[in-house]
């Protein structure tokens, strides 16, 4: 990852770099100050993996959480998770980055936010999420739309990458979104 991702310039990189699955749970948690476990594991492996320092991490997590609730409830309930994603306690397990196909294979409920917004979320929300990020470039949404309806779920993320970061266009297709940030970012560059 080229730009270290730090808690002074996370909320730019994930406008600018992150893919619709991790930008969607990166919002939701600064609007809510809280996300249901599935969400906190997919978030905070992919911040791990795009290279968020750990004391950045504690920090990020922190200052959300404890908007909702005290500091002695996220010390005691909260925040092992997230040390531990990080490998620093308890097995230490080295955690390895989602791949989309393994986010696709989720079932989020109707109220949990993880998961592929290609393939889990429906359609016209969707497609205002798209015209927020892209713009309301007709052809290009129905560009997406179409590999949607085709099931093409990761081609129609490397589409979205494209028309969002032109200059991503010439790179391999990506397959998780770790993939995703690192292409954005570096195209950038
Ligand atoms: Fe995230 Fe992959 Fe879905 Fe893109 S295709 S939104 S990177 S899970």
């Amino acid at each position: 990852i080229p730009i270290e991702v730090t808690t002074d310039n996370v909320d730019t990189v994930a406008e600018q770099h992150y893919p619709l699955c991790m930008l969607h749970l990166h919002n939701y948690l600064r609007r809510n100050h809280h996300l249901k476990y599935d969400c906190k594991m997919q978030l905070g492996i992919f911040l791990k993996w795009v290279g968020m320092p750990y004391e950045d991490m504690l920090v990020f997590w922190k200052e959300e959480f404890t908007q909702v609730m005290t500091e002695e409830k996220y010390e005691k309930e909260y925040v092992y998770l997230f040390k531990h994603q990080y490998g620093k306690v308890g097995s230490k397990l080295q955690y390895k980055p989602y791949t989309c196909e393994r986010i696709q294979s989720f079932t989020p409920a109707v109220n949990q936010e993880h998961g592929c917004p290609f393939k889990h979320w429906d359609q016209s929300s969707l497609s205002a999420k798209l015209e927020e990020e892209l713009g309301g470039d007709y052809e290009q949404l129905q560009d997406i739309e179409d590999l949607v309806r085709e099931k093409h779920y990761v081609g129609a993320c490397n589409k979205y990458l494209c028309y969002k970061n032109p200059a991503a266009s010439s790179s391999e297709p990506i397959a998780s979104p770790n993939e995703y940030v690192q292409k954005s970012m570096l195209s950038d560059l």
